[in-house]
């Protein structure tokens, strides 16, 4: 199937050779977009969980059994992507093109340095599990529930030869890991248990079919419970000091950093990006509290200490918030009036025929209290698009007021113009218009948080709020959080950062609750370069956006920008700049 190409073409030369008209060539942007396609169609055969992510239910009833057999075909397929890769010259390709090319090309490097290099499948043990995806499969309404169960039923026969796999990868893990992979596996005991049982039962399966399944799920949940016992063993042994340290050292992070962030800086470059903007964030926080100090403290003496002082500020100002039966209500009040700010400041474009449904978060995604966008996956792009807010539990008195201090009357429309207005659902709206499905699929996650991130300074810089101090003391101190992401990740996974430095940094030098900091550590230890996505993408698209104002200069507007900004969709922003730098 790779070599096609190469023979078609050789097959035209021929052709033109005996001066016969040859049959409409393909030119190199045809060629490679017919080349995407069929890759994608490899990927969902190959990769059924990730397609199952992404909405495409064709091997839904697959289950990867992850042995050496698996990873041995997924570096071949890597390696047999990257030979095809080298056939096109991206820089003959359009823009699209050229973006594609570069998403695929790190997408498939990444994947042999994820096996052959960084080798997660052997020390973290927490990637290991099945319920994520059987519950999708489950529960996505993509088609009849007798399907959806017969599906359910292939993966289920696979589940013992998955977890005997996992047990011979384990090599070496850490604790950290170690103990997630013992908490999420209980969860996927939940997933595998009697409502599951219940439910085949009652379907229209037929009787033969329900006994199968009834006898996989009891082997599926033996297996589990296996694996859950062999953790255990293993955590005892780990307690003991001589587990791998969950720090990942400098030279593993730069290159995951390179790899998934897919960034313009390096890791180093961006961590000291991010020191100075702490200090810079400090000195303008010092000014603006200072000035607020007498309209919320009144004549309270003020402390020498300035991080003190802007604290006490930020506390003041907390007790302004909605009252707790009124969140939800709070949230769907503001959302029209973002949109009006936008439309008329002329910022970016915003689609009516794709409106944002605020709901109350279904119950079975209720975890934690606060807010969050649904998308609808990329194979789906006309799906709507939901805003989930979980109302909050009147009966938790002490736990409500932490959370609405958090989320106070400033801090509350920071957070709707980042998951919304014209934060999250706004660039997707615009990522679901653009000409490829590539960027949609291997989405960059720094470019999306980088956009909400960026798209809250975009408000704030047209004067959202009527600039009052009090929200860009809020923003502030909310924009301090990513930076603060940043530094931690860089200096907990490369500098043996410890707990109560970490701690401090948080709650001393980025004003966070306690609370907050804790469940901070907690993710700092378990994931890497991950937490540096936001600062990254905002001050990335932040350079760009200043680059382009200085290349077009008069001609440069905001709502040009953020338009063609979005329009390549989540494409690294690298890429991004790349292109519309070149663009005359
Ligand atoms: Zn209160
Ligand atoms: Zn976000």
């Amino acid at each position: 199937m790779r070599t096609l190409p190469f023979l078609y073409l050789a097959f035209v030369a021929s052709l033109a050779a005996c001066s016969v008209a040859p049959p409409a060539p393909q030119n190199d942007d045809e060629r490679f977009r017919a080349h995407t396609s069929r890759l994608l169609d490899e990927m969902w055969g190959e990769f059924p969980d990730f397609a199952v992510r992404m909405g495409n239910y064709k091997y839904a009833a697959r289950l990867e059994v992850p042995n050496q057999g698996r990873r041995d075909a997924k570096v071949a397929l890597y390696r047999r992507e990257l030979t095809a890769l080298g056939r096109f010259d991206p820089a003959g390709l359009n823009a699209t093109n050229r973006i594609d090319y570069a998403i695929i090309k790190n997408r498939m490097e990444r994947g042999i340095w994820e096996n052959e290099t960084f080798r997660a499948w052997q020390w973290d043990p927490s990637t290991y599990n099945v319920a994520n995806s059987l519950d999708l499969v489950l529960t996505t309404q993509y088609a009849p529930l007798e399907t959806r169960l017969r599906n359910v039923a292939g993966r289920l026969e696979s589940i013992p030869a998955y977890y005997a796999a996992a047990k011979a990868n384990i090599s070496g893990p850490t604790l950290e890991h170690t103990q997630l992979a013992i908490l999420q596996n209980r969860g996927a005991l939940g997933i595998l248990g009697p409502d599951l049982a219940k439910q085949a039962q009652a379907s229209n399966l037929g009787a033969a079919e329900k006994a199968e399944f009834q006898r996989k799920l009891a082997a599926a949940r033996a297996a589990v419970e296996d694996f859950l016992a062999y953790l255990n063993g293993l955590e005892s042994k780990l307690g003991n000091g001589n587990a791998r340290s969950f720090r990942i050292g400098k030279a593993l992070y730069e290159q995951k950093f390179h790899y998934e962030i897919q960034s313009g800086f390096t890791a180093e470059q961006l961590y000291r990006l991010a020191l100075a903007e702490k200090a810079a964030k400090h000195d303008a926080m010092e000014k603006i509290a200072r000035e607020l100090w007498p309209k919320y403290l009144g004549n309270v003496q003020m402390p020498s200490d300035r991080l003190l002082m802007i604290r006490l500020v930020i506390r003041e100002m907390s007790k302004y918030h909605v009252a707790p039966h009124d969140f939800v209500q709070a949230v769907r009040r503001q959302i029209g009036g973002l949109q009006d700010f936008v439309r008329a400041k002329d910022l970016v474009d915003q689609d009516p025929s794709r409106p944002l449904v605020v709901r109350e978060t279904p119950v079975y995604m209720r975890g934690i209290a606060g807010a969050s966008i649904s998308a609808p996956g990329p194979l789906n792009p006309t799906a709507n698009t939901y805003y989930n807010v979980t109302p909050l539990d009147e009966s938790k008195v002490a736990a409500n007021e932490s959370f609405l201090r958090e989320y106070n009357d400033w801090t509350l429309q920071i957070l709707n113009i980042h998951e919304a207005v014209p934060g999250h659902y706004t660039q997707l709206v615009h990522a679901n218009k653009s000409p490829s499905l590539i960027p949609a699929v291997f989405a960059n996650g720094s470019m999306i948080e980088g956009w909400a991130v960026f798209g809250e300074k975009v408000m704030l810089d047209a004067g959202y709020g009527n600039n009052a101090p009090e929200m860009w003391l809020m923003w502030m101190k909310w924009n301090l959080r990513s930076v603060m992401n940043t530094i931690l990740d860089y200096e907990i996974q490369t500098m043996g950062l410890q707990r109560e430095a970490a701690m401090r940094y948080m709650t001393v030098e980025a004003f966070q609750e306690e609370t907050e900091a804790v469940e901070k550590w907690r993710r700092a230890s378990l994931t890497q370069v991950q937490l540096t996505s936001y600062f990254n993408g905002y001050a990335e698209i932040t350079a760009l956006r200043d680059e382009m104002r200085a290349k077009q200069a008069s001609a440069f507007t905001v709502k040009g920008f953020n338009n063609k900004f979005l329009s390549y969709g989540n494409a690294p922003i690298r890429s991004i700049r790349e292109v519309m730098l070149s663009a005359q």
